[in-house]
């Protein structure tokens, strides 16, 4: 039968992690942390397993946890979305990024991504009838054009995602870059979709510009983030959507039916432990600015060329004076040469890439980036 993704195989994602342990290589290629949650968040799942919260959560999540969202959000962004209205969570980003866009996107209409951007909303969009158009960012510092994307906006655009800290390269947007855009949508019908899953990883005393510390933004914006980045449980699938009323009200119409609801344990240790360790997020800057920080220093007698990643897990380092392979070639050779997995950054682009970049992932222990960088150090 004809297949409805001509474009999608298997993500790189898995191909790159097999490979990985296929090859015996350190994997530094799909992200997430090889530390665990803290102790008190697994205690409180434990505990709540224990004390039989088993069966379906309610469908638009817990209420203690929307309510300990909402709460968060004031905290940081200055606005408390309605826990009951406004907020949703979900079986991970992934679930709320694809029933956003299940959400409003119609036959026909345009949702403008920023190429590289991260491999699921392509997917997501052609599934829903959607016309992905990518505008490539600055080839040096991944900045947005924003004259590009004044020209690329028509009565076809429905939205436009915006991912900050971004994955892969680690930009993350000024409040300036915001204001630019809510001129840009003034007076026009498009939604955003702000993948926000980074929020709390940004160094060098930079802050995370939410699309919700914007009050005309938030109005038109599904802001998606995501517990698995943040307490060090990728595996977990636990993220949430805050939407304006009406847009959650659709949000949910396709939400309860994709999932219905997410894992009940979980969401009740998230409510609690965010109300205990209110300070966890706020430590998160420092934490992975040690790792990055160590990363970049022992790679620097290398031949690996980089800038240090403004913010995400994700360092980029640029091949080109060590090989002229394609980077998902380069990817593989590493892989089985030096023993380290990385992501070609190729897989995040429409246009082919005018630099040689793989993406690592620094959410590791010091004596893994230690290891990784001493073998990326010696090809
Ligand atoms: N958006 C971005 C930018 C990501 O990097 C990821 C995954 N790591 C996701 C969404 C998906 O998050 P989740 O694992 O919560 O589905
Ligand atoms: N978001 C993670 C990354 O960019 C991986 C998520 C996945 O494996 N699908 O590496």
């Amino acid at each position: 039968p004809a297949t409805k993704l001509p474009r999608v195989g298997t993500t790189i994602f898995t191909e790159m992690s097999q490979l990985a342990a296929s090859e015996g290589a350190i994997n530094l290629s799909q992200g997430f942390p090889d530390f665990d949650a803290p102790e008190a968040l697994r205690a409180r799942v434990a505990h709540h397993i224990g004390e039989g919260a088993n069966q379906y959560a309610p469908m638009t999540g817990v209420p203690a946890l929307r309510e300990a969202i909402a709460t968060k959000c004031q905290r940081l962004y200055g606005r408390k979305p309605c826990a009951d209205t406004e907020v949703t969570v979900t079986s991970g980003a992934t679930e709320a990024l694809f029933a956003a866009f299940a959400a409003v996107v119609r036959q026909g209409d345009e949702v403008i991504l920023f190429d590289p951007c991260y491999d699921s909303y392509e997917p997501a969009i052609e599934l829903n009838g959607g016309r992905p158009v990518r505008l490539p960012l600055d080839p040096v510092d991944f900045g947005i054009d924003w004259q590009r994307l004044a020209d690329a906006i028509g009565p076809c655009t429905r939205m436009i995602v915006v991912n900050t800290p971004h994955n892969p390269t680690g930009t993350v947007l000024s409040a300036d870059d915001l204001q630019r855009l809510a001129e840009l949508v003034r007076d026009t019908d498009i939604l955003l979709v702000g993948d926000e899953v980074y929020e709390h990883i940004v160094y060098d005393g930079r802050r995370h510009h939410s699309l919700l510390c914007h009050d005309e933004l938030a109005q038109r914006s599904f802001v998606v983030s995501s517990f698995g980045k943040t307490y060090h449980c990728t595996g977990w699938k636990v993220g949430y959507c805050i939407a304006p009323a009406p847009l959650s009200a659709e949000f949910r119409k396709v939400h309860q039916y994709l999932t219905f609801s997410t894992v009940t344990p979980v969401q009740l240790a998230l409510a609690d432990f965010l109300a205990a360790a209110p300070e966890h997020y706020l430590e998160l800057p420092d934490f992975y600015q040690a790792k990055r920080d160590l990363f970049c220093e022992l790679l620097s007698p290398g031949r690996f060329r980089f800038s240090p990643a403004p913010g995400t897990y994700f360092q980029l380092l640029d091949y080109s004076a060590i090989s002229d392979l394609p980077d998902t070639e380069f990817a593989r050779w590493l892989t089985r040469e030096a023993k380290v997995a990385a992501i070609p950054v190729s897989v995040f682009c429409e246009q082919p890439l005018k630099r040689r970049l793989v993406r690592f992932c620094f959410a590791k222990g010091e004596a893994t980036l230690r290891e990784a960088a001493q073998r990326l150090c010696s090809i």
